[in-house]
């Protein structure tokens, strides 16, 4: 039997909600290792105690760490409450470990159970000990130091653990309401979308296609996108919504460099329709302020007019540059990195108009039938679920073929 403890952080403050956080977690787990193995989990006041016999450690320790809400987590590895069964196992977990010489150690002791024989300061001193007479190489440091071996005791056994890896932090995911993520194929609204999905919100992604005007890639492009985010989540429902006849209209009947503006309304409009049949609470997307014409303070506010609900923007104080930097870390980059235009680019004005006027693009949406044009994209809306191991239908067709 393997064990782990998986330690809260931030819920550990939450009071009441905190059976709660809790169950998020354990169902997020065993969502994410339902097929490899059942696994047993074991939820305390501080921490979670899991156990397993098949996976190996980095198989679940490549789980977690994508798992929201989870403070920092360690292996354990249990053990009598013998000191000198201690010190065998502490024995042992060195000779899994690469040491260096002169590399520094430390042991630290602590006592749930404090009827224990050796009080902490005579179990890190004996427990320290051998293992410097094994490995002579390395050295003590009580403050800095490199391999650090807690040892807890427990009421029922010992615990031993070398190791401990950051986890996620956040909140669990579910915890915090449900939202829709305006999903392009760009960087910004899959790292919009992961920022929130960390601070415990569900999502699902709504993705507006142009087609014939946009290709096939560029809807995968987002459904690939959407099964990167799956893996900090669970499954994600993805609505993909027709809007070549809106950008048709509009180009119709709006000068140019009003078009953007208008198009942004239109898929507010749409977007709160939506918000009202997924029960969601608030809109997300990716705008970073000053961005691009559509994304200057008087732009956003001509843009956000149409709409009373909630919209949640994590990236507006974010610089490209570090929006990059996180979609190579969470694994976005290389997808958003390809070449497919999506419905704005594809329909992209000249030079919108960066300050754009409340009263004349109020004239201007006047000449479109915007009420039935939302209404005939609700009712084609197509919905699928994307799961982390979603494959395109292209590459399905192409693993088929071999
Ligand atoms: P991203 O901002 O995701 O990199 P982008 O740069 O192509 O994509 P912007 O013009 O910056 O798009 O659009 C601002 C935001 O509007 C996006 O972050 C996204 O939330 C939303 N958005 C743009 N295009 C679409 C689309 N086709 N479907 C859904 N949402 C979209
Ligand atoms: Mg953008």
């Amino acid at each position: 039997m393997k064990e782990m403890l998986i330690h809260y952080g931030e819920l550990s403050t939450k009071g009441r909600n905190r059976k709660m956080f809790q169950n998020k977690i354990a169902e997020h787990i065993r969502y994410q290792t339902k097929q490899l193995e059942k696994i047993k989990i074991h939820a305390h006041h501080d921490f979670m105690h899991l156990y397993w016999q098949e996976m190996t450690y980095d198989d679940l320790i490549e789980i977690i760490k994508n798992i929201p809400g989870i403070q920092r987590f360690e292996p354990v590895f249990p053990v009598e409450k013998d000191l000198q069964a201690i010190k065998e196992k502490a024995l042992e977990l060195f000779t899994k470990v690469e040491i260096q010489p002169g590399e520094t150690f430390k042991v630290i002791a602590k006592r749930s159970d404090k009827t224990f024989e050796y009080d902490s300061i005579a179990i890190q001193r004996e427990v320290g000990g051998v293992i410097l007479q094994a490995y002579p190489d390395l050295n003590v440091d009580l403050r800095q130091a490199k391999h650090k071996l807690v040892v807890s005791i427990h009421q029922d056994k010992a615990y031993l653990s070398l190791k401990n890896y950051p986890g996620m932090g956040g909140l669990p995911y579910g915890s915090s309401g449900k939202g829709l993520l305006m999903l392009s194929g760009g960087f910004d609204s899959p790292i919009a979308g992961y920022q929130m999905i960390k601070r415990g919100m569900k999502l699902e992604m709504v993705h507006f296609a142009s087609p014939p005007y946009t290709s096939l890639q560029a809807l995968e492009k987002a459904k690939r996108l959407t099964a990167v985010l799956a893996r900090y989540a669970t499954e994600i429902t993805f609505h993909e919504v027709p809007f070549a006849n809106i950008q048709l209209a509009i180009r119709e009947h709006v000068p140019d460099n009003l078009s953007m503006t208008i198009m942004r309304r239109i898929m507010l409009r749409v977007m709160d329709a939506l918000l009202k049949e997924r029960k969601a609470r608030a809109i997300v997307n990716g705008e970073s302020l000053g961005q691009v014409a559509s994304q200057t303070l008087q732009s956003m506010s001509v843009i956000n007019e149409v709409t009373q609900s909630l919209i949640l923007r994590p990236l507006i104080a974010v610089d490209k540059n570090d929006i990059i930097a996180m979609a190579e870390t969470i694994g976005t980059y290389h997808i958003s990195n390809e070449p497919y235009e999506d419905c704005c680019t594809v329909f992209a004005p000249k030079s919108p108009w960066t300050k754009p006027r409340l009263h004349t693009v109020k004239e201007y949406e006047a000449l479109l039938p915007i009420d039935e044009l939302v209404k005939e994209a609700l009712v084609s809306v197509k919905t699928s679920q994307i799961s982390a191991s979603y494959q395109s239908e292209a590459t399905t067709a192409f693993n088929e073929l071999l």
